[in-house]
C-alpha cells in the first residue's frame, strides 16, 4: 500500500538526497526527483491509428542507445513513441551521485526524448537497486497499459548489468499480464497482448541474440547521434567507469572526445548492419537490404504476441 509523506519527512527526504531514510525504501514514496513526473496525470497517446511504441531501459541512457534511430523514424512518421529508463541513474558517475546526478540525467534524457520527437519518462528507482519485486511490475505493467502499447521493447535478460537483467525481467512479467483484467485492476487491461521486442547485444550465454528483423536507420543516423550526444554525463564523460582526463575542460580536446565518441556510435549501428546483414536483406530484399549502412535489429520475445512477417511490416513501416 503507498503510504504519503509528511511535510517534514519530505524536507528529510530532500536534504538526504535521493537516499533511503529511515530504513524506509524510496519506492513506497514518491521522492523529490519524480514528484514532478508523479504529478502530471498519466500518459496515453491518442486512439489515432499509429503505433504506439514503449521502449523501457534501466539507467537514463539505455532506452535511448537501444531505441533513438528506429524511435526517431517511427515519431517522424506520425507514430507515438515513449522512451522509460526504470531506474534514476543517480549512481552512473564517477564523480557526482545522489539527486543532483538523477536530476541532470533526467534533463539530459529529456532533451534527447525532444530531439527525437518522443516523449520519456524515469522512475525514481536507486540505481543499481531495481528489483523484480511484484510492486515493479505492476508499475511497469501500468506503463505499458496506459501507452496501449502496440510494441513493447527493451534489452534481454542476459546482460552484465543487475538492472538490465531485472529490467528485463519485469518487462517480460509484464507480457500477459498486461491483458489481465483484475491483476492492477484500476488501469485498464490492453485487449491485444502487445508485440514484445529484444534490443540486440553481444551476449553468448546462454544462448545469443536472434536477429527477427532488422531496421536500417542510415536517413537518420546524423540527427540521432545529434540526439544521443546529449547526454554528456555518460557519453562525454564516460558515466560510472569514466575519469577527469576524457573530457578535459579546454575547448579543443572537448571537440576531440565529442567527434570520438560521435565516431564510435556510429560504428556501433554500423557494426549491427553488417552483423544482421541477413534480417535486412530479408525485411528489405536484397537489393536494398544489401545497401544499409546503419541498422537496429530485435528479437520476438516468445511471451507477448507473435507476429506474422506481414504484421511486423506493419509495425516497421519504413
Ligand atoms: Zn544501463
Amino acid at each position: 500500500m503507498k503510504k504519503r509523506l509528511g511535510v517534514r519527512t519530505l524536507t528529510l527526504v530532500a536534504a538526504c538526497g535521493l537516499g533511503v531514510v529511515l530504513g524506509i525504501s524510496i519506492r513506497d514514496w514518491t521522492p523529490r526527483v519524480a514528484t514532478a513526473l508523479a504529478a502530471a496525470p498519466p500518459q496515453t497517446p491518442p486512439n489515432d491509428g499509429k503505433l504506439r511504441v514503449i521502449i523501457f531501459g534501466a539507467h537514463p541512457d539505455d532506452a535511448e542507445y537501444r531505441g533513438a534511430g528506429v524511435a526517431m523514424k517511427w515519431a517522424k512518421a506520425g507514430h507515438h513513441v515513449k522512451l522509460v529508463s526504470t531506474t534514476n541513474g543517480d549512481i552512473g558517475h564517477w564523480q557526482i551521485a545522489g539527486g543532483p546526478l538523477a536530476q541532470r540525467r533526467i534533463k539530459e534524457v529529456q532533451e534527447v526524448a525532444r530531439k527525437l520527437g518522443v516523449t520519456v519518462e524515469v522512475i525514481d528507482i536507486h540505481d543499481g537497486e531495481i528489483m523484480p519485486t511484484l510492486e515493479n511490475r505492476k508499475i511497469i505493467t501500468k506503463l505499458i497499459r496506459q501507452w496501449n502499447a502496440d510494441i513493447v521493447i527493451t534489452n534481454r535478460p542476459n546482460d552484465y548489468h543487475p538492472d538490465h537483467r531485472y529490467t528485463s525481467i519485469l518487462v517480460q512479467d509484464s507480457a500477459f499480464m498486461v491483458t489481465v483484467p483484475f491483476f492492477v485492476p484500476d488501469v485498464p487491461p490492453l485487449q491485444k497482448n502487445p508485440v514484445f521486442l529484444y534490443t540486440s547485444d553481444r551476449f553468448e550465454r546462454p544462448n545469443p541474440f536472434r536477429a527477427d528483423v532488422a531496421v536500417g536507420i542510415d536517413e537518420v543516423i546524423e540527427p540521432t547521434l545529434d540526439a544521443l550526444l546529449v547526454m554528456e554525463s555518460q557519453i562525454h564523460e564516460g558515466g560510472a567507469n569514466g575519469h577527469a582526463g576524457l573530457f578535459p575542460d579546454d575547448a579543443a580536446g572537448k571537440q576531440r572526445r565529442r567527434d570520438e565518441v560521435r565516431t564510435s556510435l556510429a560504428r556501433r549501428y554500423a557494426g549491427a548492419a553488417n552483423q544482421y546483414r541477413s534480417a535486412l536483406v530479408k525485411f528489405y530484399g536484397e537489393e536494398r537490404g544489401k545497401k544499409v549502412k546503419y541498422a537496429q535489429a530485435f528479437e520476438i520475445c516468445e511471451y507477448g504476441r507473435r507476429p506474422t512477417q506481414a504484421e511486423l511490416k506493419q509495425m516497421f513501416p519504413f
